[in-house]
């Protein structure tokens, strides 16, 4: 068993913590960014460069005082101010031109223990003055070199001096609290990274095909990582990650096209005839023709249906696409050929919503649809089970509770899972062996980005209603300050005078669910007895019980109610077509797909339809201000991040579009809010920014399985080698015995 020379079981656990567990691992884990001269700016420079804020100036607006900036200096002083709560750590740091100050609030323990005077470091940040002082605020920093003559100047850190003084590449290593305090702040990584790869590195195997090197011109693997972390100039430092970013890519894409190609050469599921006259009567009676786009996917599914291939297909479509209707024609081909079909709601609440929508629509035909929602009253969910069990029940609408073990089918042959994005794929499993091997059709409403269905549902086909109903009238969307909302409430009463209905949505705020609550319903106190005495109003939330819920929909439904105040419960599906207005009430709350959502609770109708995004007066004003300049390409901070959101729903309705700019201002790993996304995690690449490579690394990998399926081409050795045996093989940083 090998071992790492500075690593310690304190380190590696540590370590294992952030996913580094093997001698590979640590190897990618690259820098965040590199020195050099160009980069560093003297403290003379950085005073000249950023000019004082005047008083009464709103904050975050100064150009470029908002710009990170590096500077290079020794630490003179340090100590910790006040006590308490109120405690700071304040170190004085100086070059050649001047001095500054680091502040830090909180941590003083740990921060009083973590310099030496004299060392140079590097710090990172956005400057701001403290009257006259300028400072930096919990600004990154990076141990450039210790004191002179101290103990542990072991000769490194003078190299890394020189090479910033030679106009060289220092590498800044991400790391945290955790990792400082045993040693591995980047200073510390730099050290360990650069022993591992003189041992190591040489061992690194080459596991892409000759063929690939050589068309996309590759340098060596062991090279590539070599010039990550120590390059020599720009150029070479290039050349590397572009490597290392494509070999995870492709090893990724390399997984996705065996695992599809297993999936295709899969037998065993239904072969449906797809002969429906049920399907062609409920298409008959729609009020309306399907679009294209419609038409389009129910024939891609039609021939999944037809094959004995078990389908697993994701269809996309933006609200309002009319995805609904083409899960209820595919559910009746199923239902025809004599087997049950299952559709399954995030929600209890959408769940009854489509339970309701699928029953009308199905009332002149012949066919039984239930019900299952965890709430249900025990005598009625025997009812249920019973009629599921026997196969009476044609159609089976619920939520989760469809996978409880005592949910037992007669003869399931169809699944269709609503806004997928929200189950685990352990579920859909589950919800699998109920059946036959049931054909699984996933809706989603959240139109995913190209780059990230490449890499999130490669081994799903995918079809995309791409199409809006003809006659919608795009949503008009203004942003408001929430100063002064007095034409808000006039455009609103109006709207409602002309026999419209309105959505108040409020977002829940507090990290406590009963504060939020409380929050809400003052408000909508407010609103009725305040605002629109005269209206009536209807509150909302999902702490309501499923009785209370349903009667105030119904009667939202039923046009007794003009305003529905609400929490974002009603998100996702809900719909009725005579609401033309939604107002959004602190909008810069709320992240961007959200906002998408609530949006399209509007729309739904033949109404011209408004959107209101009400949001504090400054950020309202810079993003209507953003929304004409176009899409920013910047790094951003919190509020600009904010302001974008904003000036994004100002200036499209088109899903995709929105979804791009999401992923972009999120990261991909937030992109589905938690872990459940499924995402993998890279590394080095970044499916955004490297979405040309990405498409280029699955082009290759799924060549590659094309024309040699079981890897058994010499060339792809090295590569059958690594996916049979990953984990087995690596070195482990540590030996666990
Ligand atoms: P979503 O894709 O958001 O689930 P729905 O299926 O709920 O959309 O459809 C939204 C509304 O549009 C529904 O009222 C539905 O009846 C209607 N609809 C669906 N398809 C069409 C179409 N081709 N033409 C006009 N209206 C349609
Ligand atoms: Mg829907």
């Amino acid at each position: 068993m090998q071992f790492v020379k500075g690593i310690g079981p304190r380190k590696s656990e540590i370590l294992e913590k952030y996913g580094i567990r093997t001698v590979h691992d640590l190897l990618l884990h690259v820098p965040r960014r590199y020195l050099d001269r160009t980069s560093i700016v003297s403290i003379a420079e950085l005073r000249a460069l950023s000019p004082r804020w005047g008083d009464g100036e709103e904050p975050g607006r100064q150009g470029d005082v908002r710009r990170e900036h590096t500077v290079l200096g020794e630490v003179r002083s340090f100590r910790t101010l006040g006590g308490g709560a109120k405690a700071r750590f304040v170190l004085v740091l100086a070059d050649a031109t001047g001095s500054l100050q680091c502040v830090w609030f909180g941590g003083v323990h740990y921060w009083k223990t973590m310099f030496s005077v004299g060392e140079t470091l590097a710090v990172s940040g956005q400057p701001s003055y403290f009257g006259s002082v300028l400072q930096f605020i919990h600004p990154d920093l990076d141990r450039i070199a210790p004191a002179s003559g101290s103990a542990d100047n072991d000769g490194a850190s003078e190299q890394w001096m020189q090479k910033l003084h030679t106009g060289g590449l220092v590498p800044l290593y991400p790391s945290g609290q955790d990792l400082a305090r045993v040693g591995l702040d980047s200073a510390g990584f730099r050290r360990v990274i650069s022993s591992t790869l003189h041992t190591f590195g040489d061992s690194a195997p080459e596991l892409l095909p000759a063929s690939i090197i050589t068309s996309h011109s590759f340098v060596p693997y062991k090279d590539a990582l070599k010039s990550v972390h120590f390059p020599q100039n720009r150029g070479e430092l290039e050349d590397g990650l572009r490597r290392l970013k494509y070999e995870e890519f492709f090893l990724f894409q390399l997984k996705l096209a065996l695992k599809r190609r297993q999936a295709k050469a899969e037998t065993g599921g239904i072969s449906f005839s797809i002969k429906s006259p049920l399907a062609r009567r409920l298409a008959e009676s729609l009020p309306f023709s399907l679009t294209g786009a419609q038409k389009r996917v129910i024939k891609e599914i039609s021939a999944d249906m037809q094959s004995a291939r078990p389908m697993n297909r994701l269809v996309q479509g933006d609200v309002g696409s009319g995805k609904t209707i083409v899960a209820l024609l595919s559910m009746l081909v199923a239902v025809e050929n004599g087997y049950q079909a299952a559709f399954m709601a995030p929600t209890e609440l959408l769940a009854e919503q489509h339970f309701g929508t699928l029953a009308r629509l199905l009332k002149d035909l012949p066919l039984n649809i239930r019900l299952l929602v965890g709430a249900q009253k025990s005598s009625v969910r025997r009812d249920v089970l019973e009629d599921v069990r026997s196969g009476g029940a044609q159609i089976v609408v619920g939520t989760h509770a469809l996978f409880e073990k005592d949910v037992l089918f007669a003869k399931l042959g169809f699944v269709v899972i609503d806004e997928q994005h929200r189950f685990g794929v352990m579920q859909r499993a589950e919800l699998r062996s109920k059946g036959t091997n049931p054909d699984v059709m996933v809706m989603t409403a959240t139109p995913i980005p190209r780059t990230l269905s490449l890499t999130l549902y490669g081994d799903l086909d995918v079809s995309v209603i791409d199409e809006m109903p003809k006659n919608r009238k795009p949503i008009k969307t203004v942003l408001q300050s929430d100063a002064g909302t007095d034409d808000v409430v006039e455009f609103v009463r109006a709207e409602v005078g002309r026999g419209r209905q309105a959505y108040f949505v409020y977002p829940l705020i507090e990290e406590s669910e009963k504060l939020d609550l409380k929050a809400a319903t003052v408000h909508f106190r407010h609103l009725q007895d305040k605002v629109f005495p005269d209206l009536r109003l209807g509150l909302l939330h999902g702490r309501l019980a499923r009785d209370e819920r349903e009667e105030i929909m119904r009667r939202f439904k039923e046009r007794e109610i003009d305003i529905l105040v609400a929490t974002t419960v009603i998100e996702v599906g809900i719909d009725v077509p005579n609401a033309s207005v939604m107002v959004i009430e602190n909008a810069e709350r709320f992240g961007l797909a959200q906002l998408h959502q609530l949006r399209g609770r509007v729309g739904r109708g033949n109404e011209q339809s408004f959107c209101i995004l009400l949001a504090k007066a400054w950020i309202a004003r810079n993003a209507v201000r953003a929304a004409k300049k176009g899409p920013e390409q910047l790094s951003m901070d919190q509020q600009r991040v904010a302001e974008e959101r904003l000036a994004t729903m100002v200036r499209t309705t088109d899903g995709f579009e929105i979804a791009e700019v999401d992923l972009r201002l999120r990261g991909p790993g937030d992109f589905f809010g938690t872990r459940q996304s499924g995402l993998p995690e890279f590394r080095v690449a970044d499916v955004v920014a490297d979405a040309d490579l990405l498409q280029e690394a699955r082009g290759d990998a799924f060549a590659l399985v094309e024309e040699d399926p079981r890897l058994q081409n010499h060339q792809h050795e090295q590569l059958a080698r690594h996916l049979r045996s990953r984990e087995a093989e690596e070195m482990m940083l540590m030996d666990v015995g």
